[in-house]
């Protein structure tokens, strides 16, 4: 928690003073409080409480970024509305143009450069599609489809790249046609398009429609699979990114070895059906690229072997539990 404080206050001293934004110090710190009140409420909780320390901070920052900065509420305070799409269609978009705001900054901080140190911490503690996922009703997953369904997310990458890049490139669709601000005080600090209401802004209707998206298919995914994460197994195309750096994390599960009795209720219990004693039995962190850091292994242990630890390793094979014929069944997965 103090790690994790003292980055967020770093990130919003530095980029406040480099940028002379005052902006910056405002996210980040919201950012790092949220983070900071749910990793601090978790070890007060009893056990079965726990989820919800996680759940409000992901709530809180999630809420943040979809309000704040995707429908641009942050910046009345600053006399204007400019959504931003936060969505990965935006990043593409921010990026083409040479641009790297919000959305480009987000994409760089939590989901490549930030998995290197806190693995993917962003699915498990901040995620604004989980942040709703989470809460429907199949939370103890039955275990993966077996075969190589995992691929889809990095089509559905590949897909929206290749959109975007189409609509910029042939089209000449770009940032110009998307953005535009609502004056509340006579401000204009960029020479964009000026709407009457923000309902008129087009970049809005990209960050709604896309998220009306992904969260309808990922509950109708958390329906027929009965898993509130197989939107995030099957479909995120964000893991691309993750996967890069989350192999390399500092922050990972470890285990001590001596104390496990092999119960595995920390398997049956860990949403993305992540084969937990593979890696112990192994003596080694739980390297798995699907593990998001969302602690639940550590607090369904009854012999509290588990925990968050710093260091340097890697694995390129993730152990994962999968279902055959209804069942849940163990196989191994490499990708
Ligand atoms: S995999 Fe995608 S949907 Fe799932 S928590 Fe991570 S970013 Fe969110
Ligand atoms: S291994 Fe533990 S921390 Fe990682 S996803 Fe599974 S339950 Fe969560
Ligand atoms: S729940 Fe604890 S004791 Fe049981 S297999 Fe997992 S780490 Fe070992």
């Amino acid at each position: 928690m103090v790690f994790m404080g003292t980055v967020f206050a770093g990130l919003a001293v530095g980029f406040w003073q480099k940028s002379g934004s005052i902006f910056y110090l405002y996210n980040f710190s919201i950012i790092g409080a949220s983070l900071m009140l749910g990793l601090g409420l978790w070890p007060l909780l009893p056990r079965q409480h726990k989820p919800w320390a996680r759940r409000l901070s992901q709530i809180l920052v999630g809420g943040y970024l979809f309000f704040g900065l995707g429908m641009g509420l942050i910046h009345l305070g600053f006399g204007v509305i400019l959504p931003e799409n936060m969505q990965i269609e935006g990043f593409w978009f921010w990026l083409l143009a040479g641009m790297s705001a919000a959305s480009v900054l987000h994409y760089a901080i939590a989901k490549i450069v930030g998995p290197f140190i806190f693995n993917r911490g962003w699915c498990g503690w901040a995620c604004w599609t989980t942040a709703v996922l989470d809460l429907l009703p199949w939370k103890k997953s039955p275990g993966r489809i077996p075969g190589h369904w995992g691929y889809l997310r990095y089509l559905h990458f590949l897909l929206v790249a290749i959109i975007v890049f189409v609509l910029v490139k042939h089209f000449h669709y770009g940032l110009p046609d998307t953005l535009g601000i609502v004056k509340f005080k006579d401000i204009n600090p960029m020479n964009v398009n000026v709407y009457s209401s923000m309902w008129h802004i087009p970049e809005l209707w990209w960050f709604l429609a896309g998220n009306i998206g992904y969260y309808g298919l990922g509950i109708v995914f958390a329906c027929v699979f009965r898993d509130n994460r197989a939107f995030c197994k099957y479909l995120c195309p964000i893991v691309a990114f993750f996967k890069i750096g989350s192999r390399f994390a500092l922050v990972k599960i470890a285990a001590e070895k001596e104390k496990c009795t092999d119960c595995k209720t920390c398997e049956l219990f860990c949403p993305m059906d992540i084969r937990l004693t593979e890696y112990i039995k192994a003596g080694r962190r739980i390297t798995s690229s699907e593990c998001v850091i969302c602690l639940t292994c550590t607090s369904v242990c009854p012999n509290d072997v588990l925990q968050v630890s710093f260091g340097f390793d890697m694995s390129s094979y993730d152990y994962l539990r999968c279902k055959i014929s209804g069942e849940s069944q163990p196989e191994r997965e490499e990708r």
